[in-house]
């Protein structure tokens, strides 16, 4: 606490990571002696950095980029980028250390790194857009590569800013180097199904839990947090499992319908026109707008929080439970509170963490990186299939390893446990560096 003053996201995370290694360390006494956790709470790099750029009324602003490059013992440093106001270096090492452990359970060579910017998207023209990631890339180019870190997405990082990313790195540095940047556009180095990727792995991961219980998604009532890229998958892939998703927000609000979200609808208002979520009601009057409301209070039995950290408290994991949900599942990085992951645990409720649940996003980034490495693209069903091979392996590691650790059926213990050893193994091979 004392070296990290203020970084309060950073300290939960840490937290939420430390108090699942208490049977590790009983086990494993050279973890302890080598100093390998408290070596894998410092970053290896932090650089933080000044984003000039003009706006459209010729004035200057100034915003502060950030990339946290924690861990390279798996591979090159790989994780998104994010652009809102809410950034500071606290929110961007969290996202880093979790990367670390998510990356890992993957089983794909990627190390963990995150980084963006306090810079807020929201209003701003395309001009400016392209201008501020052109300033932010300026700067940046010089700490990334193929080999090095590899950025990619996150909130307010999509397809249109790696691009405008991609454009100014090709053009400081006149390499064509397809590698550097994931998230890409398909006629310009990208993968089939990254867009998906996060919405549909974390679809992925809850089928097979259900799965596990000769269950499925059928007829099953699911409420969604956010409209975003995350959301927006997750909700298509229910849909197709036949799952009803029956709610989704922004933050002004939640809309419910109790047909089933009309998705298109959504990707119109939310890919296509930018607009705010309330006005889904304008095309269908049938469904209900809540300003400012709580979507964890619509009745459901699978709730998937796809929005932001800390958006799920205390109270409304209460609320959900007593509405009868029975399986949440992490679309975003640490959306529950503590409070709240106590509570479905006391309930019960099956609780999978996003450093499990998230990680087909990533997982199609190193994907697309192999694509990249070999001048190669893969169909959209090969790819998807990769990817749910990816998702089923995580969820059967992160319950053998539960198991193997004395805490049977406990996602959380499993897919720390799992993505701490992995990393500190590579780290004690590595020496001390
Ligand atoms: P987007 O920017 O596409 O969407 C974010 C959504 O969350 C929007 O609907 C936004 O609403 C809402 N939101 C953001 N901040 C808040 C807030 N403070 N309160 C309420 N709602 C908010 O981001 P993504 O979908 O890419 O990312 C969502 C989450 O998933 C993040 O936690 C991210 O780290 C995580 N994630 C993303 C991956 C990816 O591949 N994209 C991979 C793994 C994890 P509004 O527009 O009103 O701000």
């Amino acid at each position: 606490l004392r070296r990290n003053p203020g970084e309060t996201e950073f300290h939960q995370s840490v937290h939420e990571v430390l108090d699942s290694l208490g049977p590790v360390v009983d086990k494993h006494p050279e973890y302890t002696d080598s100093e390998v956790i408290r070596r894998m709470c410092e970053p290896e790099r932090q650089i933080i950095f000044r984003v000039p750029w003009v706006d459209d009324l010729g004035q200057v602003q100034v915003n502060r980029g950030f990339r946290v490059e924690f861990s390279s013992a798996l591979g090159p440093y790989k994780g998104g980028l994010r652009f809102h106001p809410s950034v500071y270096l606290g929110i961007v090492k969290f996202l880093g250390f979790e990367q670390i452990f998510k990356n890992s359970l993957t089983g794909l060579p990627i190390g963990g790194g995150k980084g963006g910017s306090d810079f807020d998207p929201k209003g701003r023209s395309e001009g400016e857009i392209m201008r501020f990631c052109q300033s932010f890339m300026t700067e940046l180019y010089r700490h990334i590569g193929e080999y090095t870190d590899v950025p990619a997405g996150d909130i307010g990082v999509g397809g249109r800013e790696i691009g405008y990313l991609f454009g100014q790195y090709k053009r400081i540095t006149n390499r064509y180097e397809s590698g550097v940047l994931t998230g890409k556009g398909l006629t310009w180095g990208g993968s089939q199904v990254r867009t998906e990727a996060t919405g549909y792995g974390t679809v992925f991961f809850v089928d097979e839990i259900l799965r596990s219980r000769g269950d499925s998604f059928d007829g099953k009532k699911v409420v969604v947090s956010g409209s975003g890229n995350v959301a927006i998958y997750a909700m298509e892939k229910v849909d197709q499992l036949g799952g009803r998703v029956i709610a989704c927000s922004d933050s002004s609000g939640y809309i419910v319908d109790e047909n089933g979200i009309d998705l298109e609808l959504v990707k119109e208002l939310k890919e296509i026109k930018r607009a705010r979520i309330s006005e889904y009601t304008d095309a269908r009057p049938e469904a209900r707008f809540i300003e400012n409301g709580s979507v964890w209070d619509v009745p459901c039995e699978i709730a998937l929080p796809c929005a932001t950290q800390n958006e799920l408290d205390g109270s409304s994991a209460k609320a959900l439970v007593q509405n009868g949900c029975r399986i949440v599942a992490e679309g975003a990085n640490m959306p529950c509170t503590p409070d709240a992951v106590r509570a479905f645990t006391e309930a019960d409720v099956t609780f999978a963490p996003g450093k499990a649940a998230n990680a087909g996003g990533v997982a199609t980034s190193a994907l697309e990186m192999q694509q990249n490495a070999s001048r190669d693209s893969w169909s959209f069903e090969h790819t998807e299939e990769r990817l749910g091979e990816i998702m089923r392996g995580i969820h059967d590691r992160c319950l053998e390893t539960a198991d193997e650790y004395g805490v049977e059926g406990n996602y959380v213990a499993g897919a720390n446990i799992a993505g701490f050893t992995q990393v500190a193994n590579a780290m004690l091979a590595l020496g001390v560096v």
